[in-house]
Order: C-alpha cells, then structure tokens, then sequence
C-alpha cells in the first residue's frame, strides 16, 4: 500500500513538475548529467542572507530524476542553508540505506523515494539533483 502511495507520488511529480523553469537573477547555479541513465539536470537558486528564497530546474530524463528535483524543488524553498545541507546529508543516507546524520531535519514527502535504494542503477538518478544542490549551497557561502 505505502509502495503505491509512494509510485503516486513519484509519478505525479513527474507529470506536473514543481518549480521548473529559469530564473531571471539567480545568485548561483549548477548543471550536471548522469551518463548511466541520460538524465539532466540545470540547478538555479536564489541564495541570501544564508536562506535559499527561490529554486528552479530545468532538465530532462526519467522519472526517477526529474521527480527527485521536483520534490527537492518544493522542500527548499525559504528553506536555511544550513538546514537545506543537512536535508542533503539525510537524502544521501537515504539512498544509501543509512541511518539519518540529522533525524531533527525531516525528509516529509522525500521519503517516497525510499524505495530508490532497493535499485543500485537508480540511486545515481535519484541523487543527481542532491549533488547539484550541495554544490549550489557550497558555492554560494561567502
Ligand atoms: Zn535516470
């Protein structure tokens, strides 16, 4: 039941992906592929005063990536950037099938894509918009 609820979910973000797009103004961003599948990924955020206030991606590739970034997209927003690296740290572990370094910091609708970590091939496209955003948030400190 909670496998179908979760495929919903992965599903429905593909279909009607959230903040995707093009920033006018964005203070950094990150493009980064995964040959294994074909997936791409552009990475736009708006980072100040230490709060991510804006995200957008564009991309292309299978569900598996483009919902990752969808549901990452929702969850950052307004978000600190502390908090968002942690947010990063617990995906990883997710995906990873390891215990979360920051169980305060909660992966909410994230952990549909629990069940990624059952299929070795997918982890990479799941991960692909986490490593462009600890990217984004390490280079915009300063
Ligand atoms: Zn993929």
């Amino acid at each position: 039941m909670l496998e179908d609820l979760y495929r919903e979910l992965i599903m429905d973000h593909y279909r009607h992906p959230q903040n995707r797009g093009r920033l006018e103004n964005p203070t950094v961003q990150v493009e980064l592929h995964n040959p294994l599948c074909g997936d791409e990924l552009e990475l736009q955020l708006i980072v100040k005063d230490d709060t991510v206030e804006d995200v957008r991606w564009t991309g292309q590739g299978c569900s598996i990536s483009q919902s990752s970034a969808s549901m990452m997209s929702q969850a950052l927003k307004g978000m600190a950037r502390d908090r968002a690296l942690k947010l990063v740290a617990n995906f990883q572990a997710m995906m990873h099938g390891e215990d979360f370094p920051y169980p305060e910091v909660e992966l909410g609708d994230l952990e549909a894509l629990s069940g990624v970590a059952k299929f070795p091939v997918r982890i990479k496209c799941a991960l692909l918009a986490w490593e462009a955003l600890s990217k984004a948030l390490n280079q915009s400190e300063s």
